[in-house]
């Protein structure tokens, strides 16, 4: 179903090719908390892939789900130009396989994550430590679930 708005979709339209996109930015600022060394958009492996980590032979995308057709709930289609859509994401889908059995070949890891599963900052964390055998969690995320602490509450003066 086709349920998204032309402001929307012109931006999403604008990201096709773009990067520093906001999920992006979520794995990246996460990587980097972990203490991860990356490589960004490295042109000379197949896809171009988002985020490289040589020491660890590791490759990590970052995939929209509306373009990459993730099947979930951000995965719409759109009414309009139904054959062009089909043939658009047909060609997406198969270029992603393409590269990543490339880049398997080569003897890298691949990894997606989805545009929808960088929305939990600590959850992402958690991930990607897992994904690079960090088996420690970095104090960030016990930072972010620690509540924060109401102020007092001081009794009114009264007039
Ligand atoms: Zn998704």
């Amino acid at each position: 179903m086709d349920t998204v708005s032309p402001a929307i979709r012109s931006r999403m339209m604008s990201r096709i090719r773009g990067s520093d996109t906001a999920p992006e930015l979520a794995v990246r600022s996460c990587a980097h908390r972990l203490g991860l060394r990356f490589r960004l958009h490295v042109r000379n492996l197949p896809g171009r892939p988002d985020l490289v980590f040589p020491k660890h032979r590791k490759i990590i995308f970052v995939h929209g789900c509306f373009w990459h057709r993730h099947g979930c709930k951000w995965t719409t289609t759109p009414k309009t130009r139904q054959e062009f859509w089909r043939q658009k994401f047909l060609a997406n889908q198969s270029r992603d396989r393409r590269n990543i059995a490339a880049l398997e070949i080569d003897g890298w890891t691949v990894h997606v994550i989805w545009e929808c599963e960088t929305r939990d900052m600590a959850a992402l964390e958690i991930r990607l430590a897992k994904l690079f055998g960090l088996d420690t969690l970095p104090a960030s995320v016990s930072r972010q679930t620690r509540p924060t602490r109401r102020p007092s509450g001081a009794p009114r003066s009264s007039r």
